[in-house]
């Protein structure tokens, strides 16, 4: 028996590291015994080390299933500077690359065989593969394999039967980490049988967490950045046009601000992110096409000034910042807007009703994130999986707890002027109803006769706002896009309309509020 090396003497002579990072050494042991492993690790955390490094000390041929070809492309180069047998099989191949892949192959030449899993559908691949002895597979973005995903690429549904036919390990990677994806992997590609799973390094300490209702947004990005003056900070936003009012603002009180978003020239869009990179205090007001591919350590905070898209998404945005390890801040804004406009592009979208279910749900565990009641890097853990033992210290909600109250009473007068108004109309009118203003809507619609009315006089408008926002947050009721954003109740409102399930809420109060209609609680 051959000396192998040792996988940190790999480490070291292959990569040049000096160590692994925080979870790395336990998969590369894991995937290198040959055991069936799913890792979930954060984009960055670095990966692909966990199959590469292994492939080394394993016998035969590792076959790597990625959709990025781009990524293979680089990852094979890489590899091949450092020494390391590998190649690529995919669309993008010369005829030449390609048929010096098969010869490497059939001379037993390659330690890492990388393939777009489109490739799994050509006849013969399987055949070209087990007799070119590959004795393990590792799959990158094996989320990819979810229905109900982004991402979903129907050709990862071949791995199950490919892991099957060769009767071979596999190792699958992944960024996503909520439950139900993470089952859908096992079902897929394991058949079902638990791999053995590493779930690492999603905490990020020194990003301090907080989350804001909207209240002035324009504003409340004013004050925010006033307090940070000269720290290089990202704003990211929902749309392009709002990407350029706020650079304008932002540049009016006196800040270097620069917009970008997909529709700017690519050239203009290079030279910001350059100036970015290297000029000190620059303010980035961005929608997502930003941040790909930016590597700046210093980021001192990213602040969304639209609720995000997803928690994953959440996630990555506020990644950014402070990757030199230095304290460094998040805060999120979002509002009932946000939320309705969230709701309708998911209903209007071409989606099947599954897939729009599940992104109702998705959506449903970002809006718990931000109005969560406890410690928020608890909850955001805890949806990648992760538990920490302890309260983080580090979060707007562990800095000053929320108020809170029961508001079964009020949720229930609230949902039943909905229905009353036959689910008819939006948060607006019904607060109106609520609190008795006699508008000419109100009188118009012959609601001031309702028993509904007026029934919610001791709340302030403010604070009804603050509830019927929450309730959204909690898929009490739905914005209707086709009612013009209508409020109508969800599932979920039954038991509390009948009284049977108590809501405790966050008692906010906004800074518009009047001290006078401060909640009594
Ligand atoms: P991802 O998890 O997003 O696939 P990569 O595998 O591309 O991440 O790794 C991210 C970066 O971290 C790469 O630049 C890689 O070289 C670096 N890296 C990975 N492992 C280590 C390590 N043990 N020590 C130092 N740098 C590392
Ligand atoms: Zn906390």
């Amino acid at each position: 028996m051959l000396d192998r090396p040792t996988a940190s003497e790999l480490l070291r002579q292959v990569w040049g590291f000096d160590g692994f990072r925080p979870g790395q050494g336990e998969i590369v042991e894991a995937v290198a015994d040959g055991r069936d492993v799913l890792a979930i690790m954060p984009t960055g955390g670095g990966k692909s080390l966990c199959f590469q490094l292994p492939a080394l000390m394993r016998e035969g041929v590792t076959v790597v299933i990625s959709p990025l070809i781009a990524l293979m492309r680089d990852q094979v180069r890489a590899l091949r500077e450092a020494g390391v047998a590998a190649g690529a099989l995919t669309s993008g191949n010369t005829q030449e690359e390609t048929d010096a892949v098969y010869e490497a192959l059939s001379r037993g030449g390659l330690k890492l065989l990388y393939m777009a899993p489109e490739r799994l559908a050509a006849g013969g691949t399987v055949n070209l593969l087990r007799r070119s002895g590959v004795t393990a597979i590792a799959v990158d973005e094996a989320h990819c394999v979810s229905q109900w995903g982004h991402d979903f690429r129907p050709d990862y549904l071949r791995i199950g039967d490919l892991k099957r036919a060769l009767d071979v390990p596999l190792a699958a990677f992944t960024a996503t980490a909520d439950a139900e994806t993470r089952a859908e992997i096992v079902t897929r590609l394991f058949e079902g049988r638990d791999p053995t799973t590493f779930l690492r390094g999603f905490d990020r300490p020194n990003i301090r967490l907080a989350f804001q209702p909207k209240d002035n947004p324009r504003k409340q990005l004013l004050n925010f950045v006033a307090a940070r003056r000269g720290q290089s900070g990202i704003v990211y936003c929902a749309s392009r046009a709002r990407t350029e009012t706020l650079a304008d603002a932002l540049e009016q009180a006196g800040h270097a601000a620069a917009a970008y978003h997909a529709g700017m020239e690519a050239l203009h869009r290079r030279a910001v992110e350059t100036r970015f990179q290297r000029e000190d205090g620059l303010i980035v007001v961005a929608t997502i096409a930003f941040g790909m591919g930016i590597d700046k350590p210093d980021i001192r905070w990213v602040l969304h000034a639209d609720l995000p898209k997803s928690i994953e998404g959440y996630y990555q945005e506020i990644g950014r910042a402070g990757r030199d390890g230095d304290p460094a801040e998040a805060l999120a804004l979002y509002g009932p807007d946000d939320i309705r406009l969230r709701r309708t592009q998911i209903d209007e979208g071409l989606a099947e009703d599954a897939r729009k279910a599940a992104d109702h749900g998705r959506l449903n565990a970002l809006l718990g994130l931000a109005e969560a009641t406890g410690c928020r890097r608890r909850q955001l853990l805890g949806y990648f999986g992760e538990d920490l033992a302890a309260d983080c210290g580090n979060c707007d909600l562990c800095a000053s707890p929320p108020r809170l109250f029961d508001a079964t009473q009020a949720v229930r007068k609230a949902l039943s002027a909905m229905v009353r108004t036959g689910e008819w109309f939006g948060a607006g009118h019904l607060i109106d109803i609520l609190t008795g203003n006699p508008t000419e809507k109100v009188r118009e619609r012959g609601h001031d006769r309702l028993p509904t009315f007026g029934v919610g006089r001791e709340l302030g408008k403010g604070q009804w706002q603050a509830i019927f926002r929450q309730m959204m947050g909690r898929d009490l009721c739905r914005p209707d896009p086709a009612r013009h954003g209508a409020l109508h109740l969800t599932e979920a409102a039954h038991p509390v309309l009948r009284g049977e399930t108590p809501v405790t809420l966050r008692h906010d109060v906004t800074q518009r509020e009047k001290p006078a209609t401060v909640l009594r609680t």
